[in-house]
Parts: structure tokens; sequence; C-alpha cells
């Protein structure tokens, strides 16, 4: 079913309210997830919400805990997340890293033991729309590792987002954000949710061997898991992601002694956010990236292509059109979402109000 993005906002926002948070943080998360699914990542959309209410029930997910600051040195900062609702925690820590950058030019600032903090481009997108450039190194704990290094046959990390976004004066950012595994978890729950298969080359079962069953994945039993995205380069940026986020920023990698039994998604993540206007002519600068993008774009299609895309254009191009048509929820995630929203006392009368 196709439905409109304010109404999935204002149920997520009334589900997460009634599981504890204050409203303007479930509202931030709530437009956060819709936003996802506008984009076209329904792997990191409303899908997720269920989740967050089951980590708050179980007592993990802390729904109105801050961004802490316990490091403030010059460019660097580091904040604790608290366990908190990751979309408004990873939000505050990005204002900072903001106001930071605009003063000395560039700020690393790392956030760790955030709650899931969703879709990481939200937050290059931040940054741009500040004026700022931005990279953003996640690793993800709190689970059993479920992606293999490049070469191995035995998971041993999780999928370790990246994101690089730099700002164009007309907000049409570039935007390069991807999971490090060859596909993103929430894309093969995706998939699974509507019976689908894997797509080849992400999957290995249990053994090792490789396979398209999604359910190799889901599964109570020995759990098949995923391979890192483009071979040698690929992995290799999962492991950048891995020692960044997780051991400069989080101090909590995916090792054995860690705590894999958490129940929860957590993220760490180490961002480095420039400020143009520190390298002196921003406006030759501007100039010369947009014109470099427009020679990019002009570039001759490639067969099965109708043309040369940026990073950021297909979630522009989707979002145009769900914002239009209405954000397509498959029949077990809406029913999963009842079930969350039953669970914190929001009936199917409750829900109907709601609109
Ligand atoms: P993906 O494979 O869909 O790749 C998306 C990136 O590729 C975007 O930058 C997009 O603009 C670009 N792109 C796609 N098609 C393109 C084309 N034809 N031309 C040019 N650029 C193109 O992304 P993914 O790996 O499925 O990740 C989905 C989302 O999941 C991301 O937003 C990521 O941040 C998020 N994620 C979050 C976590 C977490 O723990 N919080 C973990 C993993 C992934």
């Amino acid at each position: 079913m196709l439905i409109p993005a304010d109404r999935l906002t204002r149920l997520l926002t009334a589900t997460l309210e009634r599981a504890g948070a204050e409203t303007e943080r479930a509202q931030v998360c709530a437009e956060h997830l819709v936003e996802a699914n506008l984009k076209g990542h329904d792997s990191h959309g409303v899908g997720m919400a269920p989740s967050y209410v089951r980590w708050i029930a179980a007592g993990i997910l802390q729904p109105n805990a801050r961004a802490r600051v316990i490091r403030d040195h010059m460019a660097v900062m580091v904040v604790d997340g608290q366990y908190g609702l990751g979309q408004p925690v990873a939000r505050e820590t990005v204002d900072m890293a903001i106001a930071r950058a605009k003063q000395t030019g560039i700020a690393c600032v790392a956030l760790r033991n955030a709650c899931h903090i969703g879709r990481i481009g939200t937050y290059g997108e931040q940054c741009a729309d500040a004026g700022l450039v931005s990279t953003h190194y996640v690793n993800v704990v709190g689970a059993d590792p479920a992606v293999a290094p490049f070469g191995g046959r035995e998971p041993r990390m999780l999928t370790n987002p990246y994101c690089c976004t730099i700002p164009q004066a007309n907000g049409d950012h570039i935007v390069l954000d991807f999971a490090t595994s060859a596909i993103a978890i929430g894309k093969l729950r995706v998939a699974h949710m509507k019976g689908e298969p894997a797509p080849a080359g992400v999957l290995l079962d249990a053994e090792g061997a490789p396979t398209t069953d999604t359910g190799t994945f889901f599964t109570s039993g020995p759990r098949g898991f995923l391979l890192p995205f483009g071979l040698h380069k690929g992995g290799g940026m999962q492991i950048i992601c891995e020692l960044l986020g997780g051991a400069l920023a989080g101090q909590w990698t995916m090792q054995p002694g860690s705590n894999r039994d958490l129940g929860a998604a957590v993220n760490n993540m180490l961002s480095i956010v420039i400020d143009p206007d520190a390298f002196g002519g921003r406006e030759a600068y501007e100039a010369e990236a947009a014109a470099m993008i427009d020679y990019i774009r002009d570039t001759a299609p490639g067969e099965g292509n109708d043309r040369v895309r940026m990073p950021g254009d297909p979630e522009r191009e989707s979002r145009a059109r769900r914002l239009k048509d209405g954000v397509p929820i498959d029949d077990n995630t809406w029913a999963d979402l009842m079930r969350a929203a039953a669970s914190v006392g929001l009936d199917a009368a409750g829900v109907a109000a709601i609109g």
C-alpha cells in the first residue's frame, strides 16, 4: 500500500511518544525514518521503529538521553550518546560539530554509544545544508557479527556504513552514503518481508556456500552472513569504519569480548566536518566543483543507463516520486508497525484517529 509521508510521521511520532520519548525526540526520529523511506532507503525507514519500541521496552534504549560531551579540546569533541534514541542524539552531536567547524575550520567529533542512528546520509546532509563538507565513519555493535571480512568465510563485523557529503549551493548536495556490506541488513530484511530472494553474490549460508535464500540469515539456527561490497576495496572500507568509528570514536569494536548480547544495534561514529571557507576562495572552489559535476553528469550513458547520476541523485528522484505518490509499505512491515503501536497502547481506533 502507498501511505502519505505525513501520516506515517504522525503514526511513528505517536508510537514513540507512547513508548516513552519526549515529543520533540519522537518527532526527530519519526521524520528521519520517513525521510529515509522517501529517499528510497526502506531498509532504514519506518520498518526500524518496531525494533526501537522493543529496545525501549527492554530498557536498553533510553529514549530521552541527550548527547553528552565528555571531552572538548580545540577541534576535537567526544560525545557519549548514553544509549539514547539515535537520531536526536546524532543530530545534536552533528549540530555541535557544525558549530565547532565554523569556529576552527575543521572539527573531528566522535559519537559513541548511540542506539541505531539510522541513515547516515542525513548527518552528511545536515552538514551540507550548513555549507560544510563532511565524512562519517560508522561501526555497528550490540549484536552478533553478520558480515565477513574480504577473503573470510566467518562473520566478524556488522554493516559499518560510510558517508561523504559535498555541499552544493543549489541544495543538490553530493551524498555518498552506503553500508560496507554488499547489501544493507535492512534491505535483506525488506526482501525477506516481501518473500523475495537476495541478490546473487551478497549472502553465504552458515557453511559459507553462496545462497539467495534470505531465510538462511533470518533464522534462529546457524545463521548465514553477508560479504563486504567491492571485494578487497569494500572490505578495506569496512575495516576502516570499524577502526575509526569503533576503536577511535567508540572504543567499542566487534571483538568477542565486546557486549554482543546487548540486544540492540548501537552505532559509534567518527565525523570529520570541514568548512571550505577555511581554505579561502570558497567561490572559486564551488565554481570548480560545480563545473566538474556538470562535466561528469554530461558523460554519455553506458548501456542500461538513461543518464549518469551523482551520489544523492537517486534519493532526490525517489523523494520527489514518493512525496507525490506516497510511501510503499509492504503488508508485513505494516503489520509490524501495528503490533508496535498496539504494544504501547495505540489500538486500531487510535491509529485511525491519527489519520
Ligand atoms: P546503496 O547501496 O543504495 O547506495 C547508496 C549510495 O549510492 C547513495 O550515495 C546513492 O546516491 C548512490 N547511488 C545509488 N545509485 C546510484 C547511481 N546510479 N549513480 C550514482 N550514485 C548512486 O546504500 P546501502 O548500502 O543499501 O545503504 C542504505 C542506507 O543504510 C544508507 O543510508 C546507510 O547510511 C544506511 N546504513 C546504516 C547503518 C547503521 O548502522 N546506522 C548500517 C548500514 C547502512
